[in-house]
């Protein structure tokens, strides 16, 4: 179980730690019934990944798999166990430091759960202060159109406010949710490369 792992306990040595082809953990980050659990189905049931079937390590928390990238494997661990409303102080400082990178979504339907993914990235900052720990700010919903509160205009400039990347998405739809993970190992390459040529 992920839990008994020691890389993902260690707080210290586990961010950061992963070679250009992965494990990358990426953490899912927002308020209750934005659709992280959706997005984690859709991620756990992808058709298109390269080991069809199924998760290494499947559980209602975390999911580990292999996906391919713009033609390069990247294994990727999801990590689903963020609950904003009953999560402690341990779990959040928890999550906050053992990830590679974050998906923090909103509800594009629920304005409370925008303001609650700004918060979000401020207690991110802090515990992530390095400017390279990529984050995509993530409007979920955006089937719902008549039920929407936040403009996309104000999604994306919220996201040029926190320096990190924007998508809106649909879980419902499947629609944008592997772009955003393709984008979040995009910039986890991104973020390597440089130094290694
Ligand atoms: P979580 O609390 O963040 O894990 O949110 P869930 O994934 O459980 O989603 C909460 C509710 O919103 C569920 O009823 C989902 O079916 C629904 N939901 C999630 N994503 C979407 C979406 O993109 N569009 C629509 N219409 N409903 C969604």
């Amino acid at each position: 179980s992920w839990s008994s792992s020691d890389s993902v306990v260690s707080t210290d040595s586990a961010a950061g730690d992963a070679g250009p082809g992965g494990p990358y953990r990426v953490v899912l980050l927002g308020a209750g019934g934005v659709g992280k659990t959706a997005f984690s189905s859709i991620f756990a049931g992808a058709a298109d990944s390269m080991d069809s079937d199924e998760c290494e390590l499947c559980g209602d928390e975390v999911c580990e798999k292999e996906i391919e990238v713009d033609g390069e494997p990247a294994v990727v661990t999801l990590l689903d166990t963020w609950d904003a409303e009953t999560g402690g102080e341990w779990s959040q400082e928890h999550y906050m430091q053992t990830g590679d990178a974050y998906l923090l979504l909103y509800s594009i339907t629920d304005r409370t759960s925008f303001l609650r993914a700004s918060e979000l990235r401020i207690t991110l900052r802090r515990f992530r202060p390095a400017r390279h720990t990529p984050i995509i700010l993530v409007g979920n919903k955006c089937d719902l159109v008549r039920r929407r509160e936040v403009s996309t205009s104000e999604g994306r400039a919220c996201a040029a406010v926190f320096d990190c990347k924007f998508i809106e998405t649909s879980a419902a739809m499947q629609h944008n949710v592997w772009e955003a993970f393709y984008g979040i190992v995009r910039q986890l390459r991104l973020r390597r490369d440089p130094k290694e040529s």
